[in-house]
């Protein structure tokens, strides 16, 4: 509608009464001062009734209570909701790993001296950003790319659960003594007597038996070959 035509609308009151702008529906009129912009008693179609300046009505300012735009700001948070929650728990799950003894996965994280790096400790917006800008998705999951590493962005990347579980396996599990855990739990255990580091290396690279790779003290080794590199889990 035209401000010309709202005008002439306006010129028969009645006819005002009942139109419809947005959500707004025009119950009333008021006169007003001279010095005062023309106002409209109106009903938004949720129920709520205010008085409107009149203007505002037909220059398209004002579309409703302010409802219409509360529901699309809550479908908008909504679509993007789960993303949000979920990356939030990679992030809660991170730190407490790393920094609550009381988390069952500390021994490997935490208790091996594995730190989230401070940018992403303190805040999860920082977390997020970064998330976001190196490919995020729901459903991946974060990796380190040095087992041994801290969380921070040059060590991290997004895998799908399936190559993160595989890589966990390779690196992670072994036997020895009877009894099955992994790597990191092993490097806790009191029958270990070398790092983490090395009992890794020499599982991993040198191939020895876990028990002789548990039990025997560092540089006793006779003619240890050079490390192998393990190329990363795609
Ligand atoms: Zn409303």
């Amino acid at each position: 509608m035209t401000e010309q035509q709202f005008i002439s609308l306006l010129d028969s009151h009645q006819q005002v009464i009942g139109q419809k702008f947005g959500r707004w529906t025009i119950l009333d009129i008021h006169q007003g001062s001279h010095h005062k912009p023309k106002r409209a008693t109106c009903r938004c179609e949720c129920g709520t009734v205010r008085s409107v300046v009149l203007s505002t009505l037909y220059h398209g300012k004002s579309h409703s209570c302010g409802c219409y735009q509360k529901e699309k700001m809550a479908q908008v948070q909504t679509k993007h909701g789960n993303a949000k929650t979920r990356l939030y728990y990679v992030w809660k799950g991170m730190r407490e790993r790393c920094l609550s003894p009381a988390n069952k996965s500390f021994p490997n994280y935490g208790g091996r001296g594995i730190q989230v790096c401070a940018e992403w400790r303190d805040s999860f917006s920082a977390f997020q950003s970064w998330a976001l800008a190196s490919g995020y998705l729901p459903g991946l999951t974060i990796e380190r790319r040095d087992n041994s590493g801290d969380y921070c962005p040059e060590n991290c990347q997004w895998a799908t659960h399936k190559a993160n579980a595989r890589n966990r396996r390779i690196t992670l599990a072994m036997t020895a003594f009877g009894e099955s855990k992994s790597l990191g739990e092993w490097a806790e255990d009191p029958r270990c007597v070398v790092s983490y580091d090395t009992l890794h290396n020499r599982v991993m690279c040198l191939m020895l038996p876990p028990e002789i790779a548990l039990t025997t003290p560092s540089g006793t080794l006779p003619h240890a070959p050079q490390p192998v590199i393990i190329p990363p889990a795609p």
